[in-house]
């Protein structure tokens, strides 16, 4: 059998549109009609397939946005959500009840931590925040009670890379489901195919790529995304964190070329890094061959994407990060703003931004100085025009 490629299924789906366009048509129905009242019944009862009910439940463009994603991470099923966040929060809180609890990286993304850290115990649901790149600190913060182990594949915004093929097993071992937020590398990583349990994403990152829309995905098996989308019982379905279908259509064609974008972004990172590192300033990108886990990521990952668009400067101080920032955009670098994925650079300082949710000891502990300034590097065309740009503006800050 052909070895698992992300990018052939991609390729591979083949959707026309109800008058044989080249693209699905989109749903604009918030509402479906069903000939016979029967029908309606059953389909609220589970027992009808194939039939559309209402939009929040599913309609039949985020299927087929859905059913891409699933083949894309080689997982049976998948959904699509309104955010990364709904898909994180949705997906944790179908698996645990009062009482739970979940191991995570402590290096994740801020507004996963704080949902974590600050909401879940509302409901007694609580998380042991460990370095999930050491497996023995993630073995020992497991109870009888941990339900969920969470990290992401290249974590937010220290770019530690966890060994998903170990963690599979120690959550299969504790009876756990392991859940990998894999938004940084998509295509780069199959985490389902290693052994994880449910991939999430924010596509508002790499996979729509375009900083134009929020949006989220859980994919997993077909009983953990049924359970999703329960009338009764479904996190989905009642929490509501349903994606526009017109949102979804225009993802859709956008991961039409997810690979290329991906290609190019991990190339541009590669010849920065490597550049600026041989320059002497501190970089961290797990492409090097002095990063921590280069070796982790080199035996698990989907090697023809290549490591990643992010990459991270340590400036010493917010000042100079800050300044640095400041000039990069003044010099059309890129924009200063969150977020990440982008066509366009996108740089901020993670410590004063997206990772303040995380407290200063506990960033201090992970490394995440002040300092930091994390780069999501563009589709530029002229890297070496790029890399003589940030090198002038460094220089520059001193
Ligand atoms: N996961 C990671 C790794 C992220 O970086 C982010 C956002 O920055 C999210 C999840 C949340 O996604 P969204 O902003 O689409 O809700």
């Amino acid at each position: 059998m052909a070895e698992f490629n992300p990018a052939d299924s991609i390729q591979d789906l083949q959707y026309f549109g109800e008058y044989g366009g080249v693209n699905p048509s989109i749903t604009d129905s918030s509402t479906y009609t069903f000939l016979r009242a029967g029908t309606m019944e059953g389909v609220f009862e589970g027992e009808v397939e194939g039939c559309y009910l209402y939009s929040r439940h599913w309609n039949p463009t985020n299927r087929y946005l859905s059913m891409a994603l699933a083949e894309m991470e080689g997982t049976e099923s998948a959904s699509v959500m309104a955010s990364g966040m709904g898909a994180i929060t949705s997906a944790i809180m179908q698996i645990c009840s009062a009482g739970d609890a979940i191991v995570s990286s402590r290096t994740i993304y801020g507004g996963t931590y704080a949902f974590m850290k600050n909401y879940l115990p509302k409901f007694n649901i609580n998380t042991t925040f460990v370095d999930t790149t050491n497996l023995e600190q993630v073995k020992a913060a497991i109870t009888p009670n941990t339900k969920i182990i969470f990290c992401e594949t290249i974590s937010n915004p220290m770019l530690e890379i966890s060994d998903i093929t170990e963690l599979a097993k120690i959550a299969k071992a504790n009876n756990c489901q392991l859940i990998v937020d894999n938004t940084f590398s998509p295509m780069i990583f199959s985490p389902a195919k290693l052994g994880a349990d449910i991939v999430v994403h924010s596509m508002t990152k790499f996979i729509n790529g375009m900083s134009d829309c929020v949006a989220g995905t859980v994919c997993a098996s077909h009983e953990f995304i049924d359970s999703l989308y329960d009338v009764n019982s479904g996190t989905a379905m009642l929490l509501g964190p349903v994606l526009d279908s017109f949102r979804s259509a225009s993802i859709l064609k956008n991961l039409r070329t997810l690979h290329i974008r991906m290609k190019q972004h991990s190339s541009n990172a590669l010849y920065l890094t490597t550049k600026l590192n041989e320059d002497g300033y501190k970089i961290v990108y797990p492409g090097l061959a002095k990063h921590p886990q280069h070796e982790t990521m080199k035996r698990m990952m989907n090697a023809e994407f290549g490591f990643g668009g992010l990459f991270v400067i340590d400036m010493k101080t917010s000042e100079k990060a800050n300044l640095l920032m400041e000039k990069m955009q003044d010099d059309n670098v890129g924009y200063l703003a969150v977020s990440l994925g982008s066509y366009k650079t996108l740089f901020s300082a993670p410590g004063g931004s997206t990772s303040s949710e995380i407290p200063e000891e506990e960033r201090e502990a992970m490394g995440l100085s002040d300092g930091l300034v994390r780069i999501s590097i563009g589709l530029d065309n002229n890297i070496e025009r790029t890399y003589q740009a940030i090198k002038r503006h460094i220089e520059a800050v001193g």
